[in-house]
């Protein structure tokens, strides 16, 4: 199955105490002088469970996550860039002169032969009507459009916490497409061992209770858990 290769590329030192020194300030009549002062690992922890079970979010929004993607088609990178509480640089078709076939194969194609020599035979005829028209002197960003949803991109991302919980939880669940799921566990994996108090909870509904999608549920939540878990510190 192809594998959208993450890296963290920058987050917030010390995620957790900048989250829980913004808990703090809500709940203390403390100055911010004194905001930091003797705050202890089981209190980072206990102030941080606290917002999540309440609700009270707006604290996540203090640490924040750069991470930079790479081997995801424009088809994953279109729905990625859907949420909108986050900062996207992403690879120009404008600049960048796409030299050879560099494209995602989703798993049912790969999975059938005939299919996937189609589906390779007519990634070809494309690339290479797309350079004999940029040969022609049309422009990289007029002759991309004969370029297939398949195209491999790449993309840097911020997201703060606040958001990367709202993502994880529609696109950890098995009812979001399997590309983005798909790197939406790579970023989980890459991030939450970074700050687990932050991201221990996080996912779809089913990681914390019971499934929420009805009719739709896939049944799978056991392995939802699992999975999730595994890429969280012992
Ligand atoms: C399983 C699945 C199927 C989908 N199918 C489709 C589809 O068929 N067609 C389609 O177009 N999209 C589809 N989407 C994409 C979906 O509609 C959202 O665009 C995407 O998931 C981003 O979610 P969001 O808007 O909640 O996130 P973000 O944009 O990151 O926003 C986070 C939260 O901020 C708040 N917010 C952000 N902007 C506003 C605003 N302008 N006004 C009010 N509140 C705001 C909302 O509470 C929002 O949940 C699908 C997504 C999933 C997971």
């Amino acid at each position: 199955m192809p594998r959208a290769l993450v890296k963290v590329l920058a987050h917030t030192p010390d995620p957790e105490r900048a989250v829980a020194v913004a808990a703090r300030l809500c709940y203390s009549p403390r100055s911010v002088e004194n905001l930091s002062d003797s705050l202890t690992d089981e209190e980072i922890s206990s102030l941080i469970g606290k917002i999540v079970e309440m609700g009270h979010y707006s604290p996540l929004e203090h640490a924040v996550f750069t991470f930079g993607i790479d081997n995801i088609s424009r088809a994953c990178s279109h729905q990625l860039v859907r949420h909108r509480v986050a900062s996207y640089s992403q690879q120009s078709q404008r600049y960048v002169t796409l030299t050879k076939v560099s494209a995602i194969t989703p798993p049912s194609i790969e999975a059938d032969a005939e299919a996937k020599a189609l589906f390779e035979e007519k990634l070809e005829e494309l690339w290479a009507f797309y350079s004999a028209l940029v040969e022609r002197g049309v422009a990289p960003e007029d002759a991309r459009y004969i370029l297939p949803n398949a195209c491999e991109t790449k993309i840097v991302v911020t997201m703060n916490a606040r958001e990367l919980h709202h993502f994880f939880a529609l696109r950890l669940c098995h009812r979001a497409q399997w590309e983005i799921r798909d790197m939406a566990l790579e970023v989980y994996r890459a991030i939450a061992p970074i700050a687990p108090g932050l991201f221990k909870g996080a996912g779809p509904g089913c990681v914390s209770g019971a499934c929420p999608e009805g009719e739709y549920s896939c049944g799978r939540a056991k392995e939802v858990r699992a999975e999730l878990s595994q890429a969280l510190p012992a």
